[in-house]
């Protein structure tokens, strides 16, 4: 399949901080997203990213990248950050309503659920699925079924201090990858 992976931020834009630990979280999202992109490669996926530097990307370059790539998923890549700093775990997020996106959110979900065990899973399944739903830029203006993931919180210092790990980085791009290829096996799109 083609998909697109999207390193959220960039550049002059750090996203969420967390200056006690000194994590940024574009530093996070570019380390997961660059993991995923070569295990899909890897799993026979022709994958591409919006960034593979430290830049600035706009939000509709990175649109319009997918649909040059002709993508079959687009799967942004990020850190969350909240005022309450206990606050922690991670997220799944599609466009709101029913979407094409809701049964690769629920594989992703699925699978770092089982993964992350140190990292709950935030779900919001008063919906009867997993993931959480939002008017995100980037999933709502995407043509293709379009997944943000929050990979965990910048705001918690023990969490943040993780993120920054390699051995977290490759878990969760892992598990991430995992569920796209289980997504993309049920369509009966093996590569
Ligand atoms: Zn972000």
């Amino acid at each position: 399949m083609r998909i697109v992976v999207d390193p959220g931020h960039g550049g002059y834009d750090p996203g969420a901080c967390n200056t006690t630990v000194g994590v940024e979280e574009k530093a996070v999202n570019l380390s997961i997203a660059t993991a995923l992109h070569r295990s899909l490669l890897w799993a026979g996926h022709a994958s591409l990213m919006t960034r593979d530097g430290d830049r600035y990307v706009t939000l509709s370059d990175r649109v319009a990248l997918a649909k040059a790539h002709r993508a079959d998923a687009f799967i942004s890549i990020h850190c969350n950050a909240a005022v309450n700093r206990q606050a922690c775990g991670t997220e799944v997020w599609t466009d709101v309503g029913d979407t094409p996106a809701d049964p690769l959110a629920t594989e992703i979900g699925e699978a770092m659920q089982a993964a992350l065990l140190w990292s709950p899973l935030r779900r919001d399944d008063r919906d009867a699925d997993l993931d959480k739903e939002g008017r995100f830029y980037v999933l709502r203006m995407t043509r293709c079924p379009a997944v943000l993931v929050e990979c965990g919180f910048i705001s918690h210092d023990v969490e943040a201090r993780r993120l920054a790990e390699m051995a977290t980085v490759n878990a969760t791009a892992g598990a991430i990858s995992l569920g796209i290829c289980r997504w993309a096996e049920r369509l009966g799109k093996n590569t």
